[in-house]
């Protein structure tokens, strides 16, 4: 059996005390250890940001990879071994600016891969800046005088892309937030987390006590997941309640379903009877 402690990496950890990825990290490893995940068999993706060195406290396979280049990594890990289960981590940052056309593209073709937007609302390792969630009106090093931007809709971008599987966390709610990741981990198909991380450092407004006085959960109010203008509906709920929980949940052919190729594992093919002399001549 998987125990917390077989997770455990040693290595020292580096976020602020109180941040909000503390609560994730809690909550990811205790959806493996009720999975009884085994460790091999996992594989987490991170790109740049605070979230990103949750790879060095989880102790499974980790790649961490270039700033919003986690999906096309996680792609890739995904196909050339379908038998792995692939977790991808990424900052609102890195996973809705410049990683939103692979987000939107991953959840069309619905690939099998968990992802876990670390939503904090600021580009906290570069020291707070204003980033694509950021509340019109927020102050940054960036805004001064408040954002003057609209922020993009996580959950609305996510079903509208196709993702069949689209919750919200949030960091206050780890007990809350592991079941999302547990049965997003089993979802056969592209899941998309959205988690409500409070930035501790570089957003005072949206702390934990501003979180708990407006979050509820979606289960709690008979929330019909399978409706899709319900979930659209639920997804731009935002003020003085706002919902965590699981938005949309379908199922629907995966991409490796459509893919044939992948009957046989790539990853188990004998590279010694394959030359590239071959291949360049299949092509020509
Ligand atoms: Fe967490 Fe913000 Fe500190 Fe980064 S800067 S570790 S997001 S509290």
């Amino acid at each position: 059996m998987l125990t917390l402690k077989d997770l455990e990496t040693g290595r020292r950890n580096t976020w602020c005390p109180g941040c909000g990825n503390f609560g994730i990290l809690k909550a990811l490893k205790d959806a493996l250890v009720r999975l009884n995940i085994e460790q091999e068999k996992v594989v987490m993706v991170a790109g740049i940001g605070c979230s990103g060195t949750i790879t060095n406290y989880v102790k499974v396979n980790t790649f961490h990879t270039l700033h919003g280049r986690v999906l096309p990594v996680a792609t890739g890990i995904k196909l050339s071994n379908p038998e792995l289960i692939v977790i991808g981590h990424a900052g609102d940052g890195d996973a809705y600016a410049i990683g939103s056309s692979h987000l939107i593209h991953a959840a069309r073709r619905n690939i099998d891969i968990t992802y876990i937007v670390h939503n904090n609302m600021v580009y906290g390792l570069t020291t707070g800046q204003t980033s694509p969630t950021s509340p019109v009106g927020m102050k940054s090093k960036t805004t001064p005088f408040g954002s003057f931007e609209n922020p993009v809709n996580p959950i609305a971008l996510g079903i509208a892309s196709g993702a069949t599987f689209v919750a919200r966390g949030y960091a206050g709610r780890p007990k809350h937030l592991s079941m999302l990741i547990e049965e997003a981990i089993k979802h056969r198909g592209f899941a998309l987390i959205d988690v409500l991380q409070p930035c501790v450092t570089w957003d005072r407004e949206r702390g934990y006590a501003w979180y708990n006085e407006r979050v509820y959960e979606l289960e709690e109010e008979n929330h019909d997941y399978t409706d899709k203008n319900m979930a659209y509906a639920k997804a731009y709920e935002w003020g003085d309640r706002i919902p965590i929980g699981i938005f949309y949940w379908v199922e629907g052919p995966t991409l490796e379903d459509r893919l044939p190729q992948l009957d046989e594992n790539p990853s188990k093919a004998d590279l010694e009877k394959i030359t590239i002399k071959d291949i360049i001549e299949e092509m020509i």
